[in-house]
């Protein structure tokens, strides 16, 4: 939990402040006048308790019936008591925190309410219970949009904490993506157990093995300080426990593993001359640790545009489409789609697949990408990855919905990346004029 979430105060200190005179009920502005009914707390006839703290929030049923099934359910469906409908009520939620509360309540009054990424997974968790789909959507399309390195173990701890199983699976994959980048950050060392452990055992993370001990020692120092034991290669050993052994250490350069491990305690004796055994035979079989590379560890971005064509692009003829084949297996993991030419934040909903040659789906993704005006591209990644083989012609689909977007020109029949030639063919499912030679679809995010 972020520390925002667990400051009682954080609702009134985030709730916008409204310029409104006394007169307020004069202001032809309905949700100018919702909300200032919710910031006075005037007339409210439901109170929730929130959080451990039971932090009391008023609100105003009216509203809450009229912007969620769930809140209609409890004050007006046939289970609830009408002696208590009609009174002034305290509900308990120990499970919603004030600030997420308070955000969920911004929305209904409003329509409206800002999404962060230290509240983005407890307001998903409330908009969840209460129905409220516009606000899940949302939720969906931040984290989607604006999840990173930076946020990932943060982001990852919220969904694990709110069982967000879903999410938790999209944040890995950013996390396998980016890992070197996310196992040098601070967040790392405040995660679970069980999130550690997620990863680390992850056979897709993209960075060094060196890294991957780097992370897990520093997290088991912190984890020993939490506990309010001294840091030593002994307790950090027990703090790791089965996570130990899934740290690769017969993939680690011998001479990191002599300077780091050797001389230590963090192994056993035998699990050193285990380790050290399979440095001097390659082929021999381990007894402790896993040393099958990390696959998935080089990532491959192919552009088919040489240019960028400041034109506006209308996608709303039907799908764009384009054929290709690889020279080498590889994992097709997403595509780049154009941003908006428009200036200011504008939302593309964006539905992809890949079809294999009996058009079969293969992997599909339906979000929605907030574009900036400040970025050309954005990468939109399937829920899963799919495998495919060279020499087999496949098909990327996508529909996009939304303001006019950029558009490629200048395309070429086949582009080069780390080793794989992509060979770009038209489509009879393109409907809206990307073709090879220009349109969408500037490019595929693939993996080895
Ligand atoms: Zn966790």
């Amino acid at each position: 939990m972020s520390k925002s979430t667990q400051n009682n105060d954080a609702t009134e200190q985030k709730r916008p402040k409204l310029d409104i005179p006394d007169d307020w009920q004069s202001i032809d502005d309905v949700i100018k006048s919702n909300q200032l009914m919710l910031e006075r707390q005037y007339a409210c006839d439901v109170f929730f308790l929130l959080g451990e703290q039971g932090v009391r929030q008023g609100a105003h049923k009216y509203v809450l019936i009229s912007r969620s099934t769930v809140f209609d359910s409890m004050f007006c469906g046939p289970l609830c008591d009408s002696e208590a409908s009609v009174a002034s009520l305290d509900i308990a939620l120990p499970d919603i925190e004030p600030d997420a509360f308070g955000s969920l309540l911004n929305y209904l009054y409003s329509g409206s309410t800002d999404v962060t990424a230290d509240n983005v997974i407890p307001l998903l968790y409330a908009a969840k219970k209460y129905a409220v789909a516009g606000l899940i959507n949302k939720c969906i399309a931040f984290v989607e949009n604006h999840l990173d390195a930076q946020n990932a173990c943060a982001v990852m701890e919220q969904a694990h904490f709110f069982d967000e199983r879903d999410f938790q699976k999209k944040v890995l994959v950013v996390i396998q993506r980016k890992a070197e980048e996310v196992l040098a950050t601070d967040d790392v060392t405040n995660l679970c157990e069980e999130c550690l452990t997620t990863i680390v055992q992850s056979d897709q993370l993209m960075t060094k093995e060196e890294l991957v001990l780097s992370a897990c020692k520093r997290w088991a120092e912190s984890e020993c300080q939490r506990r309010g034991l001294c840091v030593s290669d002994e307790n950090c050993r027990i703090m790791l426990g089965n996570t130990l052994y899934m740290i690769r250490f017969p993939l680690l350069e011998p001479s990191i593993f002599v300077k780091e491990i050797v001389s230590g305690s963090l192994l056993s004796e035998e699990e050193k001359v285990d380790v050290m055994g399979r440095y001097i035979v390659a082929s021999r079989e381990g007894t402790f640790f896993n040393s099958n590379l990390r696959t998935k560890q080089r990532h491959i971005r192919v552009h088919r545009f040489q240019g960028k064509k400041e034109y506006a692009f209308n996608n709303r003829s039907g799908s764009n489409a384009i054929s290709f084949e690889v020279s080498k297996d590889v994992y097709v993991e997403g595509f780049i789609i154009f941003g908006t030419c428009r200036t200011g934040e504008h939302e593309l909903e964006v539905k992809g697949f890949i079809l294999d040659p009996a058009d079969k789906v293969m992997c599909s993704v339906e979000t929605s990408v907030v574009t900036s005006g400040k970025k050309d591209s954005y990468d939109v990644i399937f829920d899963e990855s799919a495998r495919v083989h060279q020499g087999t012609m496949y098909t990327l689909v996508v529909d996009i919905k939304g303001s006019h977007t950029f558009a490629g020109e200048g395309g070429r029949m086949a582009a080069l990346s780390n080793d794989v030639i992509f060979t770009f063919t038209h489509s009879e499912k393109s409907l809206t004029g990307t073709t090879v030679s220009h349109g969408q679809l500037p490019g595929l995010i693939c993996s080895l």
